[in-house]
């Protein structure tokens, strides 16, 4: 650190991403990316005569995707705001709604970006434990009198939060932000974007990365009311009036556009997180029942610790918190049916090898 950096940042605990190695190729199911690639019309569209304008700044607006995007949400194109990844929206959002005596509550368990942007705003975090089955209760978050933050599907569970439950936390909370994290809907959850004309304090989040495959363009968007779109657009004039590159804004277009090959792909996703979840419950692993692009899964033989470290030595990442309550756990997440083979196969050689190891260390 040098000398010159704010002393309120001195202490600043920054969010660690999970790993993108570069020394070999590994089955990688760390970061919950989508195993399939953008859908051909994104490769069309990506030609040389976008590449050609590069000389000239994006839309500012991004008022083409918006269009689209309102439109196959069944919203007003006012209703949607466009980001640089949905984090950079969670980091407008903790700008604008929050502050050091309306602080916020999210679940303990849960994005590890939202303590971030509480510590780098100083907003007071209130962190919710999770039930003893991991599941959210919605009592905790009703008449909090903070802005409320849940991913829903929660990571790094993948369990869901039924809409009745979000209406009760909503409609008891109206004087605050209520932030859906809808990163993980995709996969077989379900949206809220229907409740936005109900409740105009709703803030729907969801992003290109996962289910449209573009976690590599930095591509996010919110829906909500328009005042609450409207202070975002503020933030974001007020910080950087171009955070979406002009190839990401093309891509997003045709991404919109090519809507049924990635739920294709989502539902491919889920049929194979069904499977993998079977065999990895025949596998004496205890898993959550998760409705995301992933699955939290604890060996009943292993600590979680060995089982991601053997993984790694055979070529397979997931992704290892290490964090108390969790900390026998791995996130896995779900690829293509052929590196779940590859996942299950190498976790079955490290069971054999391994064996014992749990017990003799507790
Ligand atoms: N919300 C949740 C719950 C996530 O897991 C992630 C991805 N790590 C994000 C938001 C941010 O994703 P992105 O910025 O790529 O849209």
């Amino acid at each position: 650190m040098s000398r010159f950096m704010r002393p309120c940042f001195r202490g600043l605990e920054a969010y660690t991403p999970g790993e993108q190695p570069r020394d070999q190729q590994y089955v990688k199911l760390n970061t919950n990316e989508s195993p399939y690639p953008p859908s051909p019309e994104v490769f069309e569209r990506l030609s040389a005569a976008e590449i050609e304008k590069l000389n000239l700044y994006p839309d500012p607006t991004g008022k083409a995707l918006k269009e689209k995007l309102a439109a196959l949400y069944g919203v007003e194109a006012k209703n949607v705001f466009l980001s640089n990844g949905s984090d950079e929206i969670l980091n407008f959002a903790f700008l604008a709604f929050c502050d050091e005596e309306r602080g916020v509550a999210f679940p303990e368990i849960s994005y590890g970006f939202y303590p971030v942007y509480g510590g780098l705003y100083r907003v007071p975090c209130v962190k919710i434990p999770l039930k003893e089955d991991f599941s959210i209760d919605f009592r905790d978050y009703c008449d909090i009198g903070k802005m409320v933050v849940i991913a829903n599907p929660n990571a790094p569970t993948g369990m869901e939060l039924p809409l009745a439950e979000i209406e009760e936390i909503l409609k008891s909370n109206a004087h605050q932000i209520v932030l859906i994290d809808e990163a993980y809907v995709d996969f077989g959850g379900t949206s809220c974007v229907e409740l936005i004309g109900k409740y105009d304090n709703l803030l729907v989040v969801q992003t290109f990365s996962k289910s449209r495959s573009m976690a590599g363009a930095r591509l996010g968007f919110a829906i909500a009311n328009e005042d609450i779109i409207e202070d975002l657009e503020k933030i974001k004039f007020s910080t950087n009036p171009y955070n979406i590159n002009r190839l990401t804004l093309a891509a997003g277009e045709a991404a919109v556009e090519s809507d049924a090959y990635y739920r294709n792909n989502a539902k491919k996703i889920a049929e194979t997180r069904e499977w993998t979840m079977a065999r990895l419950r025949e596998m004496n692993f205890v898993v959550l029942d998760s409705v995301a692009n992933f699955v939290f899964a604890k060996s009943n033989d292993l600590r979680g610790e060995t089982v991601y470290r053997e993984l790694k030595k055979k070529g397979v990442l997931v992704r290892y918190f290490g964090k108390a309550n969790i900390e026998d756990f791995v996130r896995i997440t779900i690829g293509t049916p052929e590196q779940m083979a590859r996942l299950l196969e190498a976790l079955t050689e490290v069971l054999t090898e391994q064996k014992g190891d749990f017990h003799e260390n507790q």
